[in-house]
């Protein structure tokens, strides 16, 4: 099968890159503009292999998306390209619009047009996934899950810009019939997360000793994915998701952030030997406007359909991500290096 991956050289897009090529053995086309988050070090262990090309081209141009879908014919699409982070949607809105609202509208457009001219069978077997997020339905109180037919209430801009692009995807499964599928997850986290997000934020300033910013009071409550985990639902999903439909995908690990953060720190503690623990760097910052309180996700549906499950429990998949930043110090050091650093939980300054 041969799949144009958008988003490829970011945090999720290169996970979904490096097992559909390790694992399933697919050639894989990965678009991507390379903005900030982008990060090609991510697909070092794949770059060589033959099954894999680059395509540098930018959603919000119609044209450009299809000469790449002219020069790789793919058999399914899998769109991860977004703006992604919820503090530069707050920051500067209209940039998530153009590239999560018009450039799926863009991704649309040319994959229907690539797929109306099909033979047939490809034509039967095509796929559009699109990759969104549970941020879509709203916040949750101290009870209840989202479920697939939780009814969309976003409220960030990053949340409306995602919720939009479904609305667009459905549209186009609905009104010209190209076979789409979306799935919603929760927070992920894993190895070459761009830091800027909460997981990479604060264990590099633990490993600094700077203050470790916590939004509130840190009870909020978030449920971590661990971003293979993710990549093995998404390839699931698209190899045997029903066609129209829409799958959760969820870690059941629900932790509050002052709770993941007091954990990080616990292990980078152990790890480096510590006396004095990296806890009394927390540093409690005016919170987040419009912050949600909790997210929660109820993966029935994923699990009973397509026998996929999460394979590692929130502190393994955390203590695994702590040991790979410590591992893996240059990694993160180059995009310092390049001037990205972080004052508070999430918000990057000086890209
Ligand atoms: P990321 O920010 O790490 O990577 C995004 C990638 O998209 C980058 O490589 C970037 O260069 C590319 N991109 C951005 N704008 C583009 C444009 N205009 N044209 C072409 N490429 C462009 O994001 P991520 O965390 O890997 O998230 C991937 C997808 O998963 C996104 O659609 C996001 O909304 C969704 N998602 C992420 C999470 C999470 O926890 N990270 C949770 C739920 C859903």
């Amino acid at each position: 099968m041969k799949i144009l991956v958008t988003g490829g050289a970011g945090f999720i897009g290169s996970a979904v890159v490096r097992r559909a090529i390790t694992q399933r053995g697919y050639t894989i086309a990965n678009l991507d503009a390379l903005t900030y988050a982008a990060n090609q070090a991510n697909l070092d262990s794949i770059a060589d292999n033959p099954d894999y090309s680059f395509h540098r081209a930018d959603i919000r141009d119609l044209d450009a998306l299809v000469k790449v879908f002219a020069e790789t014919d793919p058999d399914a699409v899998m769109h991860l390209a977004a703006e992604s982070h919820v503090d530069r949607s707050i920051e500067g809105p209209i940039a998530f619009v153009e590239t999560n609202v018009m450039g799926t509208a863009n991704m649309l457009q040319a994959a229907r047009t690539h797929w109306e001219g099909l033979s047939d069978a490809r034509r039967d077997a095509f796929r559009f996934h699109h990759i969104s997020t549970d941020e879509v339905y709203g916040a949750l109180g101290p009870s209840g899950f989202f479920t697939e037919t939780t009814r969309y209430a976003p409220n960030s801009p990053y949340a409306s810009s995602k919720a939009s692009s479904d609305m667009l995807v459905r549209a186009w499964g609905k009104t010209f019939k190209l076979p789409v599928v979306i799935s919603n997850c929760s927070n992920n986290y894993g190895p070459f997360q761009f830091p800027e997000k909460l997981i990479p934020v604060v264990i590099l300033k633990a490993l600094a000793g700077e203050a470790i910013p916590v939004y509130g009071d840190g009870s909020n409550v978030r449920d971590w994915l661990y971003v293979d985990d993710h990549a093995e639902a998404l390839l699931t999903i698209l190899e045997r998701g029903k066609l129209g439909e829409i799958y959760n995908v969820g870690g059941d690990a629900e932790v509050s952030n002052l709770d993941l953060v007091k954990q990080i720190c616990a292990i980078i503690d152990k790890e480096l030997d510590r006396s004095t623990p990296s806890d009394s760097l927390i540093k409690f910052v005016t919170d987040r406007p419009g912050h949600d309180f909790r997210y929660a996700i109820d993966s029935a549906k994923i699990k009973s359909e397509l026998g996929w499950t999460p394979s590692v429990t929130v502190e393994e998949g955390i203590a695994e991500t702590v040991r790979w930043y410590l591992e893996n110090r240059e990694w993160w050091q180059a995009i310092q290096a390049r001037g990205h650093k972080q004052d508070r939980i999430g918000l990057a300054v000086g890209v």
